[in-house]
């Protein structure tokens, strides 16, 4: 499975492109992380670490986790 990796430098946030339903809630809960027009098209940097797990146990389809 191709999975994607983007870190913060304290967080590595995995992301699973075959998992994702395109529900938008990653990019309506943090756009300054989540751009789809952008590339990368997240960008963990621009919210911390907290706001980041928070976010990532919202995903509805599993496709986005947390590196452990
Ligand atoms: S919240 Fe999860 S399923 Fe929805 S668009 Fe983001 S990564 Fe994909």
């Amino acid at each position: 499975m191709d999975t994607k990796e983007y870190s913060n430098g304290e967080i590595t946030i995995l992301w699973k492109a075959e998992k994702c339903i395109h529900s938008g809630i990653c990019v309506k809960t943090l756009p300054k992380v989540y751009n789809p027009k952008e590339r990368p098209w997240i960008k963990p940097e621009n919210a911390t670490t907290a706001a980041l797990i928070d976010q990532v146990s919202k995903c509805p389809s599993g496709a986005l986790s947390i590196k452990k």
